[in-house]
C-alpha cells in the first residue's frame, strides 16, 4: 500500500430502505463511510463510493397501495428525500442508485443463473400462511397473534416484543393478517432456495470468515453461527417470494420474485455499474497560484493522458486486485458475512476485502425514542440546527472503528462543538487573519524562525493522523488534531499578536507570528477536511489556495501569497436549538396504536434496511434475559462492592475454567479469589488492572483453595465475558454504591 501506486478502492454503505426517512441513527454509518472515502481521495487513491435505495418487498408494495400510488412513484419520491438528506450532511456518493434498476436486475439474474448452473439452487414446497382476503402469502412481519410463551396479544409472527421469545408464525395463538385482519390459512407453495448448507459453501465460509475480512468480534459471531466443523449449522436460504410482490421476477419462474434481501446487496454492483456507464472526464484541478500545478485528484482529473474508463469487471470479477469495503450496521452482519460472500464466490465474483461493522446510536445513553424526542430525522436536524458538520464532527470524535454503540449526548455535543471547533480551531484564524488583511495588504509573510519546531511537528503529525483515519479510529485522529490546535493556541497566547499590533517597531514580528499561525491553521484544516469538507472549502477560499490534498502537508503558504479577507467561518452551537429540536420531536405518550407499534419496531431495528429482514438466529439481537425481581435499596446496600487492584493473576493447575487472582482492596493483606474467567482472559493481561469485587461474600472452600470474594463480569447470550473496571482515578478499597 505504498503511496507511489495509488490504491483502487470501492466503498459502499448499507442501502437505506425506501419505506422511511433517514434519521440520526442511519447517519452514523453514512458519515463514517464518507469521512473514510474523503480521506482516501485526499491521499490520492482512486476511491469510489456507491450506494442506492433498497426498494423492493411487501412493505413498499402495501404502503404505495395505501397512498394510492404505484410502488415506482413511492420509491422515486423517497429516493429524492434520501438523496437530499445525504447531500445536506455532505455525504458525497459517486453514484446513488436504486435497487429497482435495469443494471441491478441484470446483476441479480446473472448471479442467480450461475448459482443454478452450479447446482446451488433448489426448489422445495413449503407451507406458509396465506391471506384469503388479500390473496397473498404473508411475510412473518405481517402476521400477528398471541405470543405462545407469555400470551401477550398483538405480537408479530417471528418474535414477541414483550417476552422476547422467537418462534415460527404457525406457533402464534389466534393468528390474523395485519393487512386485512382475516384469519390466515396455511397453503403450500414452491420456494427457491440457495443451498447455503452445501459443503462448498460451508467450507468456503469457514475460511473466509477467518481470513481477516471481519473485525475480530464479528468473526467470533460468525464462528458461532457456523458451528464446529461437521456440525452443518447453516440452513438453506429461501430467496423467493410469491406474487403479488414488488421486485424482480426470477428467470424461468413465472409468479416467483427474488426476496428483497437477495437483490439488496447486489445493489452495490448495480450502482457501480451505473457509475461505470455515466463516468465522463472533467477538467483537472486548478493549480495553487504561483506554484507548479498540483497533481489532479484521482476523481476530478480524468481528462489527461492515461485516462482509463472505469471497468466493472476490474472491480468485481473473481481474481480482482482492487479493494472492496462494505460499511454496515452490526445487525446485518448475517447477510453480509454469510449469504453475500457465499453468493459472490459461487457466481464467479470477488468477495469483499473487508466488512466494517459498527454499533447502534443511542441518544443521551438510551435508545432513540419518540416519547423522549430523541428519534430525530435528518430533516428535523437540518431544520433546527442547520450546520450538519457539527454532527459530523461529533460522530467522528466518537467513532473508533469498533462495533460498540455510539452515544450522542446532547449536552456533550454542544460542549464539544463549542470548545473544540470554535474555541480551539476557528479561534486561531479569527485572532490572526485580520492583521494580515489590515496591516499587510493580505500578504502572508515569512514564518517565525523561532517557531520552526512547531511547524515541523505539525507537518510530521500527518503520519499518525493518516494512520488513525485509515484504521477508522477517527476519535484518535481528532484527539491528535486538537492537541495540535492546543499547541497553536499556546503559541498565539505567548506571542500576543494583539499586543504586538499596538507596539511600535514590532511590525515584522507581528507579520511573522500571524503568518505562522495561519500556516498552522492551514495544516489543521487539511487534517480536518475529511470530517468538515464544507468548512475546509470556506477556508481554502479564504486562504486563496487550491483544494487541499494530503500532499500539501509538505508545502507551505509561500511568503507573498495573498489571502482573501477573513470572514466569519462558524458560530457557536446554541443549546436552545437542541432543546427546540427535541421538543419538536417529542410525542406525547398516547395509548399504543398500530402506528406506534410499527414505530416502536422501527426504533428497535434502526439499522435494518428492510423491515422484512428475518431476525438472526436466537442468541443474537437485542434480547436480554428477564430483569430479576425488584429489591429495596436496603437489600442492595447489604452487598459491599469495592474497587480492587489485581496484584497478581495466574493459571490454576488442573482447573479448566478458573484463574487465581490476588486482589488488593486496601486491607492489610490482599485477598485470593478464584474467578471463572479463564476462557476470556490471559492472566498476564489482567495484572495491574482495576476491577470490582464483592468484598463481603462468605468465603468459599474450593478444590484449589479458599476463595475470599467474587469479581464482577458481564455476560449474555452472545459469547464473551467482560470483567468490569472503574473509571480512571478510582483507588483500591473505594466503595461502590
Ligand atoms: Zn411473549
Amino acid at each position: 500500500m505504498s503511496s507511489k501506486s495509488p490504491r483502487k478502492i470501492l466503498v459502499t454503505s448499507a442501502l437505506p430502505y425506501a419505506n422511511g426517512s433517514i434519521h440520526l441513527g442511519h447517519l452514523v454509518e453514512y458519515i463514517q463511510t464518507d469521512i473514510w472515502v474523503r480521506f482516501q481521495k485526499m491521499r490520492g487513491n482512486t476511491c469510489h463510493y456507491v450506494c442506492a435505495d433498497d426498494t423492493h418487498g411487501t412493505p413498499i408494495m402495501l404502503r404505495a397501495e395505501k397512498e394510492g400510488i404505484t410502488p415506482e412513484q413511492l420509491i422515486a419520491r423517497v429516493w429524492q428525500e434520501h438523496y437530499d438528506d445525504f447531500a445536506a450532511f455532505h455525504v458525497e456518493f459517486d453514484n446513488y442508485g436504486s435497487t429497482n434498476s435495469a443494471e441491478n436486475k441484470q446483476c441479480a439474474q446473472d448471479i442467480y443463473r450461475t448459482l443454478k448452473t452450479n447446482g446451488l439452487i433448489e426448489v422445495r414446497s413449503i407451507e406458509q400462511y396465506f391471506d384469503p382476503v388479500k390473496n397473498m402469502f404473508l411475510p412473518d412481519r405481517f402476521i400477528k397473534g398471541e405470543c405462545p410463551k407469555c400470551h401477550a396479544k398483538d405480537q408479530y409472527g417471528d418474535n414477541c416484543e414483550v417476552c422476547g421469545a422467537a418462534y415460527a408464525p404457525t406457533d402464534l395463538i389466534n393468528p390474523f393478517s395485519a393487512v386485512s385482519g382475516a384469519a390466515p390459512v396455511l397453503r403450500n407453495s414452491d420456494h427457491y432456495f440457495f443451498k447455503l448448507s452445501a459443503d462448498t459453501c460451508q467450507q468456503f465460509l469457514r475460511e473466509w470468515t477467518r481470513s481477516g475480512a471481519l473485525q475480530a468480534e464479528a468473526a467470533n459471531k460468525m464462528q458461532e453461527w457456523l458451528g464446529e466443523v461437521g456440525e452443518n449449522k447453516l440452513s438453506d436460504w429461501d430467496i423467493s417470494r410469491d406474487a403479488p410482490y414488488f421486485g424482480f421476477e426470477i428467470p424461468d419462474a413465472p409468479g416467483k420474485y427474488f426476496y428483497v434481501w437477495l437483490d439488496a446487496p447486489v445493489g452495490y454492483m448495480g450502482s457501480f455499474k451505473q457509475l461505470c456507464a455515466k463516468q465522463t472526464p472533467t477538467p483537472p484541478n486548478l493549480p495553487l497560484s504561483g506554484e507548479e500545478p498540483t497533481a489532479p485528484s484521482p476523481d476530478k482529473g480524468r481528462a489527461g493522458e492515461g485516462f482509463a474508463p472505469l471497468n466493472f469487471d476490474d472491480y468485481w470479477k473473481q481474481g480482482s486486485d482492487t479493494e472492496l469495503y462494505h460499511f454496515i450496521g452490526k445487525d446485518i452482519l448475517y447477510f453480509h458475512a454469510l449469504f453475500w460472500p457465499a453468493m459472490l464466490q459461487h457466481a464467479g465474483f470477488r468477495t469483499p476485502t473487508k466488512l466494517f461493522a459498527h454499533g447502534f446510536l443511542t441518544v443521551n445513553g438510551e435508545k432513540m425514542s419518540k416519547s423522549r424526542g430523541t428519534f430525530i430525522t435528518a430533516r428535523s436536524y437540518i431544520d433546527h440546527i442547520k450546520n450538519t458538520e457539527y454532527l459530523r464532527y461529533y460522530y467522528a470524535a466518537k467513532l473508533n472503528g469498533s462495533m460498540e454503540d455510539l452515544d450522542l449526548n446532547l449536552e456533550d455535543f454542544v460542549a464539544k462543538v463549542n470548545s473544540d471547533l470554535i474555541g480551539k480551531y476557528i479561534n486561531i484564524a479569527s485572532r490572526c487573519a485580520g492583521f494580515i488583511s489590515k496591516r499587510f495588504d493580505g500578504k502572508v509573510g515569512s514564518e517565525d524562525s523561532s517557531a520552526f519546531e512547531l511547524i515541523s511537528a505539525s507537518a510530521y503529525a500527518n503520519n499518525d493522523i493518516s494512520e488513525h483515519y485509515e484504521d477508522r479510529d477517527y476519535a484518535r485522529a481528532l484527539r491528535e488534531i486538537m492537541r495540535l490546535a492546543d499547541v497553536a493556541n499556546q503559541y498565539i497566547a505567548e506571542k500576543q499578536p494583539w499586543a504586538l499590533a499596538k507596539q511600535e517597531g514590532k511590525e515584522a514580528e507581528l507579520h511573522a507570528v500571524c503568518s505562522t499561525a495561519l500556516m498552522l491553521f492551514r495544516d489543521l484544516t487539511l487534517y480536518l477536511k475529511p470530517v468538515l469538507p464544507e468548512l475546509a472549502a470556506q477556508v481554502e477560499n479564504f486562504l486563496n489556495i487550491a483544494p487541499l490534498t494530503w500532499k500539501d502537508v509538505h508545502s507551505k503558504l509561500p511568503a507573498g501569497h495573498i489571502i482573501n479577507s477573513y470572514e466569519h467561518l462558524a458560530t457557536r452551537l446554541d443549546p436552545k436549538l437542541i432543546e427546540a429540536m427535541v421538543a419538536a420531536n417529542q410525542e406525547s405518550l398516547k395509548p399504543m396504536t398500530e402506528a406506534h407499534s410499527q414505530q416502536r419496531h422501527a426504533e428497535a431495528q434502526q439499522h435494518t434496511p428492510s423491515p422484512l429482514a428475518p431476525l438472526p438466529p436466537a442468541g443474537e439481537g437485542n434480547m436480554i434475559s428477564p430483569i430479576a425481581d425488584t429489591i429495596s435499596i436496603d437489600d442492595f446496600s447489604k452487598i459491599d462492592l469495592r474497587v480492587a487492584h489485581i496484584v497478581n493473576a495466574e493459571h490454576v493447575e488442573g482447573a479448566e475454567k478458573l484463574l487465581k487472582l490476588t486482589l488488593d482492596i486496601g486491607e492489610e493483606k490482599p485477598r485470593t479469589v478464584f474467578a471463572g474467567i479463564k476462557s476470556a482472559y490471559d492472566p498476564e493481561k489482567l495484572k495491574g488492572r482495576m476491577t470490582v469485587m464483592v468484598a463481603n461474600l462468605a468465603p468459599r472452600k474450593m478444590k484449589f483453595g479458599l476463595s475470599e470474594g467474587m469479581v464482577l463480569a458481564a455476560s449474555g447470550e452472545a459469547p464473551g465475558l467482560f470483567v468490569l473496571s472503574p473509571d480512571d482515578g478510582a483507588m483500591p478499597g473505594m466503595r461502590i454504591k
